[in-house]
C-alpha cells in the first residue's frame, strides 16, 4: 500500500487572517469534522474510506523520505561500503555507533570497519549519520520492527547491519536527488 505524500507549502509570514487564530481553528476544525463525517458515512454505507492497513498481513510502502533503522550499504563482495572514518560516530547524539576500524590487505583495502555496532535501544532514528557519511555508506531503511526481550539484543553488528545496495536503491536515488537539490537551491541563493 502507497502512502500519498501530500507537499505542505508554507508561507514564511503570516497573513492578517492568520494571524487572527479563530478563523484558522475554525478550518482546522472543519476539515477534522469533514474527514470524521465522511468516514462514518463510509463505515455505514460499508465503504470504508478510512486509512486501515490490515497488519501485518498488509505493510506501508513508506515515502522514500521516511526513516527507519539505520543500516549499512553492502556491495556486491559482501563488504560494507563503509571506510570507518568515524563521522557518522562523531555526527550521533545519542552515541550509539561503535567502530573498530581494520584493514583488508587481500582485497587491498586499506579501511573498513573490522566492527560496526549500532545501538539500536538508543537510536532515534535521527539520519545525522546518513547525513555525515562522505561514501553513502549508511543510510536509513524502512525497517522498523526492532525488538527484543533485552537491551544487549539491541546491539546490532555489522553482519546485522548490512543490507545489499539493490535493495536500498529508492532510499539512495531520494538522498541523491535531494543533495541535488539543495546544491542548487544554495547556488541560486
Ligand atoms: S539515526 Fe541518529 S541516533 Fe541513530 S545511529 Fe544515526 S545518528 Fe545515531
Ligand atoms: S561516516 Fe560512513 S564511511 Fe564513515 S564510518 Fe560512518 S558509515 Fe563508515
Amino acid at each position: 500500500m502507497v502512502v500519498r505524500v501530500v507537499p505542505v507549502q508554507r508561507e514564511e509570514k503570516l497573513t492578517w487572517v492568520e494571524r487572527l487564530y479563530l478563523p484558522m481553528i475554525i478550518k482546522g476544525l472543519w476539515v477534522t469534522s469533514r474527514h470524521f463525517f465522511r468516514n462514518l458515512w463510509g463505515f455505514a454505507a460499508g465503504r470504508s474510506t478510512a486509512f486501515v492497513v490490515q497488519y501485518p498481513e498488509e505493510r506501508v510502502d513508506h515515502a522514500d523520505a521516511f526513516r527507519g533503522m539505520p543500516v549499512l550499504v553492502g556491495l556486491g563482495s559482501g563488504l560494507p561500503r563503509c571506510v570507518a572514518c568515524g563521522l557518522c560516530e562523531f555526527a550521533c547524539p545519542t552515541k550509539c555507533i561503535s567502530i573498530v576500524p581494520g584493514e583488508l590487505p587481500d582485497h587491498g583495502i586499506e579501511r573498513f570497519p573490522e566492527q560496526f555496532q549500532i545501538d539500536m535501544s538508543r537510536c532515534m532514528f535521527c539520519g545525522l549519520c546518513e547525513e555525515a557519511c562522505p561514501e553513502e555508506a549508511i543510510v536509513m531503511s524502512r525497517e522498523v520492527e526492532i525488538a527484543a526481550f533485552d537491551r544487549d539484543s539491541l546491539v546490532y553488528e555489522k553482519e546485522q547491519l548490512l543490507v545489499p545496495e539493490p535493495m536500498l536503491k529508492r532510499r539512495l536515488e531520494f538522498l541523491r536527488a535531494e543533495y541535488e537539490r539543495t546544491q542548487l537551491s544554495s547556488e541560486d541563493a
